[in-house]
């Protein structure tokens, strides 16, 4: 019986001194804690530019949970279904048949063999040949260099050599803890999700600031934004989302401003509001789910007029995807059968017939100017329910704002 490994991958481009030990470090916290808990999870250690999980026991499916949490982490590049073995010829042979036999029906197969210690006495095309002339033999299959349906890989490292057949593809990216912190405005929709995903890959910690309708609708929205929260937080990257009723504050710039510019005010609210959060929590930067011309709001001048109320920097990392790209990462990342239930949030609160396409900067602070903005914020913020994910990165901040949610559902 072999022992089992979950081998992590990650691409090193970029990674030097200070920075590329930083990165393993951060790395090897997040795949730690995305593993604990699991029955097969064993000792999560760094090796050659790797990261190994030993696999206790040997249930398949037990390890099976163990491949799929940690190939969900950013900063992921791949992880290998690997068998552990000595550095033996013998040994290598019968872990490679093994993969090979896990690997299920194939027509044709190479073998791809490396050293990172050149102290091994065998080189590596050598290794190709013999691992490769086994393996005709055990299965009568032909080998295919350029195209094969299944590649046996063998690393020899310091003390051990790893064997698999297997790779589950991982999110890429760089490890959550690594960028800072932002805050992500969570709509129920379909984009901001994503573009939440997006910064989070790039290794930010995101801290989630949803605008419910209530009480001027139910809170479904609140809880649905949760559970895109929770599937988010596969790649542990979400650190707390906060739910903010907005239905009173839309109502009452539905009383006092223009109709044509209500949109770009609820927004320009939004924003203020997610920047009083960011100021508790630290965070960075703004992220929102917008695309270029997608939508009326979605107009360079709009953005632009949004952006006035800003002073932290507003990421947009959608502003060039098309809705059906931005639809595939959706329902590739999870988020998608959540995000079509219908919902109403505030969006679908007092809306104008016509919203204005290409307000002006000036437009809107005219718009504004009967609104006491100020305690509108601290109202908001005040009134903020808020709920905890896993990120092992992310630290509360010493003073919360608002209450915890609780899902009365
Ligand atoms: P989404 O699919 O993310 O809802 P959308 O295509 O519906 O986006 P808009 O309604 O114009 O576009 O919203 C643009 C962005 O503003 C959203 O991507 C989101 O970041 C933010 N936003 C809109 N409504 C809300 C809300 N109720 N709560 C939090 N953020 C919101
Ligand atoms: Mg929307």
């Amino acid at each position: 019986m072999f022992e089992r490994a979950a081998l992590v991958h990650y691409h090193e481009i970029g990674l030097k001194g200070h920075n590329r030990s930083r990165f393993e470090d951060r790395l090897r916290i997040n795949l730690k804690a995305a593993v604990r808990g699991l029955d097969a999870a064993g000792d999560v250690e760094r090796i050659s530019a790797r990261v190994m999980i030993r696999i206790l026991g040997d249930d398949p499916v037990s390890r099976e949970e163990v491949l799929q949490a940690s190939s969900a982490i950013p900063g992921v590049s791949h992880v290998s279904d690997a068998v552990l073995c000595s550095r033996e010829e013998q040994d290598i042979l019968q872990a490679a048949t093994l993969v090979m036999r896990e690997a299920g029906e194939f027509a044709s197969f190479r073998v791809d063999a490396r050293r990172s210690n050149t102290d091994h006495p065998t080189s590596s095309l050598q290794m190709n040949i013999d691992i490769g002339s086994h393996l005709v033999s055990v299965f009568q299959r032909k080998v295919d260099l350029s195209n094969p349906e299944v590649t046996c890989r063998v690393e020899i490292v310091e003390g051990y050599a790893f064997v698999y057949a297997r790779r589950l593809p991982g999110p890429g990216g760089l490890p959550v803890g690594t960028s800072g912190k932002v805050v992500a405005l969570l709509s129920s929709g379909i984009d901001s999700p994503v573009a939440a995903w997006r910064v989070m890959k790039r290794g930010a910690v995101v801290i989630g600031v949803h605008f419910s309708g209530y009480p001027a609708t139910s809170d479904g929205s609140t809880r649905t934004v949760m559970e895109i929260a929770q599937v988010l937080d596969r790649g542990l990257g979400i650190g707390r989302v906060y739910s903010v009723p907005f239905g009173d504050l839309q109502r009452r710039i539905s009383l006092t401003c223009p109709p044509d510019l209500r949109v770009l005010l609820y927004r320009r609210l939004m924003v203020r509001v997610a920047e009083a959060i960011a100021a508790v929590e630290r965070a960075k930067g703004i992220v929102t789910g917008e695309s270029l011309g997608q939508v009326a709001s979605q107009t360079l001048e709009n953005i632009a007029a949004v952006d006035d109320a800003a002073t932290l920097p507003v990421l947009r990392p959608l502003i060039g995807m098309d809705k059906n790209e931005i639809t595939v990462d959706a329902r590739r990342i999870g988020t998608y059968e959540l995000s079509i239930r219908k919902d109403p949030d505030c969006c679908t609160l007092f809306m104008p017939r016509n919203p204005q396409t290409h307000a002006t900067v000036a437009e809107v602070i005219a718009g504004e100017a009967e609104l006491d903005l100020d305690s509108m914020v601290s109202e908001a913020v005040a009134s903020a329910r808020y709920r905890d994910f896993k990120c092992p990165s992310y630290r509360k901040p010493k003073v919360s704002v608002g209450a915890p949610w609780k899902d009365e559902a």
